[in-house]
């Protein structure tokens, strides 16, 4: 199989994506809790300090897109759906969401994956969070051509997500990676990230959210939270806004964005793992820190 000539230099920001994702996806975990633990660490901004932060099924899923880029060069869903079984069956404990596991197990299995992720929801498939959480290495992988990256993170939601707007939520995560690799060279102000996100994205919920982000300039991270969701419902529309508005406006900075999305709260390891996939891409790196304390990534299956 041949894959372009500049193969291992998109695989190295496809990895530094899933950095970001992975030490996003640990560190917003580790702030479940009740508020009253919580909040003030968050305030404060205590680093979670016992133990490696664990990884969960962010951190899963997008491992195996990677390593199906590595392999295949492109998204091939046959190969996505069966990675995404078998790592699930190896180790199922991750925090997947209640129809993913379902969906999984089937997947695990050996069945069709269109009509697997066709089956759900009685026909209309997932428009859950999922197909975003994983998505910034689609991005990252094929940061020059925005219709390439529209194209492959849609093959790369598509075998859990069958519902459109689940499908949407995976593209306007992999365009916001994409436009995070220019942002050195091209940077753009948060509302005009939103908006050219928004312009790569298929109409429906999800766009309408990033639409009503990008007129949130100088708000605080709870209220923009309490405005577009913050994953509540772990749907693609009320946690990918959001997520996005976070990394808009956090792209100089990993560490700062990290600690606006988790003050966001709601679904904290997603909206964290979404952000740092986004904006380790921006800032071409990951802090040392963070990615020491997080549990070492899964080993290709
Ligand atoms: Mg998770």
């Amino acid at each position: 199989m041949s894959h372009a000539p500049d193969h291992d230099e998109r695989l190295r920001r496809a990895r530094l994506a899933l950095d970001g994702l992975s030490v996003g996806d640990a560190f917003g975990e580790r702030f479940f809790g009740p508020p009253e633990d919580v909040l003030p660490r968050i305030a404060s901004r205590t680093l979670p300090t016992a133990g490696p932060w664990r990884w969960t099924d962010d951190t899963a899923m997008a491992a195996s897109i990677v390593e199906v880029l590595a392999t295949h060069g492109e998204v091939d869903e046959e190969a996505l759906a069966r990675r995404f079984g078998r790592r699930y069956r190896e180790d199922p404990a991750r925090g997947y969401g209640g129809t993913a596991h379902g969906i999984l197990q089937q997947l695990a299995l050996g069945a069709p994956w269109r009509l697997v992720s066709s089956a759900v929801f009685d026909g209309q498939g997932s428009r859950g969070n999922g197909g975003g959480m994983r998505a910034a290495p689609v991005g990252a992988y094929f940061a020059d051509s925005l219709e390439r990256v529209v194209a492959e993170a849609r093959r790369s939601a598509v075998v859990t997500h069958a519902h459109p707007d689940g499908q949407a939520g995976a593209i306007a995560v992999a365009v916001a990676a994409a436009l995070a690799c220019q942002h050195r060279a091209s940077p753009r102000a948060p509302e005009a990230f939103l908006l050219e996100v928004c312009r790569w994205t298929p109409a429906g919920p999800t766009c309408e959210g990033l639409e009503r982000a990008a007129q949130l300039a100088d708000v605080s991270p709870e209220e923009a939270a309490l405005r577009l969701g913050s994953g509540q419902r772990v749907i693609s529309s009320d946690t990918v806004p959001f997520a996005l508005w976070c990394a808009a406006g956090g792209l100089s900075s990993f560490e700062d964005a990290l600690w606006r999305t988790v003050a966001g709260l709601g679904d904290r390891d997603t909206t964290c793992a979404m952000v740092g996939g986004v904006v380790a891409l921006a800032c071409g790196a990951v802090p040392a820190e963070f990615l020491e304390a997080r549990e070492p990534l899964p080993v290709a299956s």
